[in-house]
């Protein structure tokens, strides 16, 4: 249920709207926009049913919210959610990359691809300290000391930092270094995961499972906000379908689909689906035409001495030529890069 503001309401009377929601046993989640205060009831509803919430002083109407997402919906947040991340902005008109190594492997690799990517306009360093590897005899990542190399390549380059969380354990140790934690697409509906980065104050990159359907994405967004945190960031990075040219299927459509249901920014991740670096360029760009907010890259110093996905990380070189392409399609959706 959402309990739509008038505008000229007091905070006497939203203070009065809140404590009868919580009297009755519900969580209220306030959600200020620029002309609108919403406020959003978690729990169960019919518990609300007896209670007369549109007479009350200071509310405009009392809509019932048919989706099972509430929170990040865009009933209860019609106007796009933007990110704000110190100097770096997530929904708004500029689009974000996010670029860097899959494995953190060397300082001198990182620190080499840190700087190239800054210099071509990259927002935030991307890296896997913790790494979801298909199989265990594969890399698992540096771990703590994979953040703190990542930490000191950001501070120095003046980029924020974006790397994985795989455990309910690391949450606490992951969100010390990152700004950005991301949630990878093989725990997209690990409910433990989710509700840990819930509880904490930094956003959230939520990659789409491998086969999972719009709704359980959007739902899996709404494990994080019910804990409170609602800076979470939709990424598209492929799903599984019967085809084997690609790694996976990069699916665009939803770009607008999730647009359509959710408020929060929706952003791409094309390399681990297109497997090669070479189709790297145009599906970046294709997502960006069809509206993603921020794109996250693979791109490595030396791709052939790269411990994991060699194959498709660009190289610096080839990262900074797609950063000048999409600067012509940005300006023609109405962007900036
Ligand atoms: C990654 O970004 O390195 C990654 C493993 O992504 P995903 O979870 O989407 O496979
Ligand atoms: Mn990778």
């Amino acid at each position: 249920m959402i309990i739509v503001l008038k505008p000229d309401i007091t905070q006497k009377q939203v203070d009065h709207i809140l404590d009868r929601v919580r009297a009755i046993g519900l969580k209220p989640m306030v959600s200020k926009g620029v002309e609108r205060t919403i406020i959003g009831v978690i729990g169960d509803e019919n518990r609300l049913r007896t209670e007369p919430l549109s007479i009350f002083p200071g509310v405009e109407k009392v809509l019932e919210v048919t989706a099972p997402y509430k929170l990040v919906s865009r009933e209860f947040r019609p106007a796009n959610s933007i990110i704000h991340i110190g100097d770096v902005s997530i929904g708004g008109k500029k689009i974000v990359t996010m670029a860097g190594p899959c494995t953190l492997d060397c300082r001198e690799n990182l620190f080499e691809v840190a700087r190239k990517v800054k210099k071509a306009g990259a927002g935030v360093l991307r890296g896997s300290a913790f790494r979801p590897s298909s199989a265990p005899v594969s890399v698992q990542g540096l771990g703590e000391e994979g953040l703190v190399l990542m930490r000191e390549a950001c501070d120095k380059c003046g980029l924020k930092m974006i790397t994985e969380v795989m455990s309910i354990n690391d949450v606490e140790l992951v969100a010390k270094y990152a700004d950005i934690l991301q949630v990878g697409a093989r725990n997209m509906q690990n409910y433990n995961l989710l509700s840990a980065v819930g509880q904490i104050k930094k956003p959230v990159v939520l990659q789409r499972g491998l086969a999972s359907m719009v709704k359980e994405w959007l739902l899996a967004a709404e494990y994080i906000a019910a804990k409170g945190n609602t800076q979470i960031i939709f990424c598209e990075r492929g799903i599984r379908t019967f085809e084997s040219e690609t790694q996976f299927t990069l699916d665009l459509s939803v770009i607008p689909i999730v647009k359509q249901y959710s408020h929060l920014p929706v952003v791409v991740e094309p390399s681990h689906a297109v497997g090669k670096w070479g189709r790297v360029l145009p599906m970046a760009l294709a997502a960006v035409a069809a509206g993603a907010d921020g794109l996250i890259l693979e791109v490595h110093a030396k791709p052939e001495e790269s411990l994991s996905c060699g194959p498709h990380a660009l190289l610096p070189r080839n990262f900074s030529k797609l950063m000048r392409e999409l600067q012509k399609v940005a300006q023609s959706v109405g962007r900036d890069v």
